[in-house]
């Protein structure tokens, strides 16, 4: 699986873009709890110096499988990313531990790394079937987008109740 791509024309200074192509599988990690990714994933971008400042570009999609936060049904998904990143020689960053740039070994870049980290990153922290999905009833677990169970609903606030009385009595 190619994950680098050689950016040593740029460095030489006889090229300013370098385009590539790459399809990743993205491994199981305990990061991933419940989502699957179903398809490998594309990840298509340029490496360019602009003026002495050399920038990784890339965009994603990912293909993702998860259950719903509230009724746990499957939902399948689209994650789009955009992202860029500095690149910089191994060696002449004076803070290397930065999440900001990529660093270049052996005239070559490394992508799959910052992609996860994306991935990671901007995956929702909540997937839901739908927005105003109902979810489970927590008594009896009954999907409650198919229709109302017959546990008995939340305890009514007291008040609420008195009031409600009230409006019953003169809806009579
Ligand atoms: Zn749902
Ligand atoms: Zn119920």
């Amino acid at each position: 699986m190619e994950k680098y791509v050689d950016i040593s024309p740029i460095l030489e200074g006889s090229a300013d873009k370098i385009g590539f192509s790459f399809e990743f599988e993205v491994p199981d990690s305990s990061e991933w709890r419940d989502v699957a990714f179903p398809t490998p994933v594309r990840v298509t971008g340029s490496v360019t110096d602009t003026g002495g400042y050399i920038e990784l570009s890339c965009h994603t999609d990912v293909d993702y499988v998860t259950p719903c936060a509230r009724c746990l049904r499957e939902v399948r998904g689209t994650l789009h990313l955009v992202w860029t990143k500095g690149v910089a020689v191994a060696g002449t960053l004076v803070n290397e531990d930065t999440d900001d740039y990529v660093l270049a070994e052996n005239g070559r870049i490394e992508v799959f790394t910052p992609l996860a980290e994306q991935i990671v990153l901007e995956f929702p922290a909540k997937v839901l079937c739908k927005p105003d999905c109902k979810g489970l009833c927590s008594k009896c677990g009954k999907d409650l987008n198919e229709g109302e169970c017959s546990c008995p609903k939340k305890e009514i606030d007291p008040r609420l109740a008195a009031l409600a009385k009230i409006r019953d009595q003169l809806d009579d």
